[in-house]
């Protein structure tokens, strides 16, 4: 469903069907158009997906972009592949978001911490919806791999979860303090440095507990990590079912996390497998971060410059890169250091 918007000529135009064509160009754009006080037309939402246009959780996401800058928008309705978005200047606050599905609180979070850290105090923002759904950053994910590479960027923000929330049931919560980014620190992450800990913890949420052993065993065999380095964490409160495997590495430099999620289509062996192969192809490199956060990391990047290696340039990471360039004057050189490495450099 288009919002059939006329075209606006003085704003920024985005083909949100261009390279990956999914979500993330909506929630960047949201970002920067809020950060740079410049409008944007998309058109073409999520064109590439299944099933096009905005779902709960990108309408959420354009719901917490127009409540932090007084937003006037067009198009914010769901299934619309049309929106214009003009914001005001970011307004920090006490801010409670509900997807009402189980849509990624991550994401949506993505999408406004940047603005709020520009503004001039502090704000919470609480957001209710999935925080351990596929496809999307888990909540230890947030908390131990991508909290502390902006932290080392002075970045002061803090992360809660208050109750996981799993596809498709939903019923998560999570919550952020986010302090004013007062003194912009580049990134320089090019060595992950030596390891110092790794463990696996496999979530079970009012399912069958042998789906633990099952998973905690194919992380044993395949990555040879120790039994003391495994545990199995066993909800009772949660709403619905649910299962996560999250992967920990923790180095000198950088702590990376792998999360895969249970899912009915697919046994817990393979579910196991798919973490394990991308731990394997990260430890396999030389890499400093992992394919997810490396395309998390562009937009700070952009606003505080620096430099950092990864083992994947994602379809994601490059459309990223792409639409950054729309809104900031920025570019980006990636070099490639060798088969399974390459170095990000902002270029301002
Ligand atoms: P859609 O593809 O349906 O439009 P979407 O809005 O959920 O979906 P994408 O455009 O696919 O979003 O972006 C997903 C974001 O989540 C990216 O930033 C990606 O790096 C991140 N992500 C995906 N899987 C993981 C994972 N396992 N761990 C951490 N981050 C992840």
């Amino acid at each position: 469903m288009g919002c059939t918007c006329p075209t606006y000529k003085k704003m920024i135009q985005i083909d949100a069907s261009q390279g990956e064509g999914g979500g993330q160009i909506l929630r960047t754009a949201l970002a920067l158009s809020i950060i740079t006080q410049q409008a944007v037309q998309l058109k073409n939402i999520r064109a590439k997906r299944s099933k096009p246009g905005l779902l709960r959780q990108h309408l959420t996401c354009v719901k917490a972009a127009q409540a932090i800058s007084n937003a006037k928008v067009i198009g914010d309705s769901l299934g619309s592949t049309e929106l214009v978005f003009t914001p005001q200047a970011v307004r920090a606050g006490d801010y409670a978001f509900a997807i009402g599905t189980a849509g990624s609180c991550a994401l949506v979070l993505q999408t406004i911490l940047w603005p709020l850290l520009l503004a001039d105090t502090a704000s919470t923002v609480t957001i209710e919806g999935g925080t351990h759904v596929p496809m999307a950053p888990s909540f230890e994910f947030l908390e131990f791999c991508f909290l502390p590479v902006i932290q080392k960027m002075q970045v002061e923000a803090g992360l809660h979860l208050h109750k996981h929330g799993f596809y498709p049931g939903g019923g998560g919560k999570l919550s952020a303090t986010i302090n004013p980014w007062k003194t912009k620190l580049p990134l320089d992450l090019q060595e992950r440095g030596e390891r110092i800990s790794q463990h696996g913890l496999c979530i079970i949420a009012n399912l069958d507990q042998s789906i633990a052993t099952t998973q905690l065993n194919e992380v044993q065999r395949y990555l040879n990590w120790d039994e003391n380095d495994l545990i199995h964490q066993g909800l009772r409160n949660s709403h619905g079912v649910g299962n996560a495997l999250v992967l920990t590495v923790q180095s000198a430099h950088h702590t990376e996390i792998v999360t895969s999620y249970g899912d009915k289509s697919r046994s817990s062996g393979l579910v196991a497998k798919q973490a394990c192969d991308e731990m394997k192809n990260y430890l396999g490199s030389s890499a400093a971060v992992g394919e997810h956060i490396a395309d998390q990391l562009l937009i700070p990047l952009a606003l505080a410059g620096g430099v950092f290696t990864t083992n994947v340039i994602s379809e994601h990471f490059t459309t990223n890169c792409d639409i950054i360039r729309a809104f900031l004057d920025v570019d980006f050189a990636i070099e490639r250091v060798d088969a399974h490495c390459f170095r990000v450099e902002v270029m301002k």
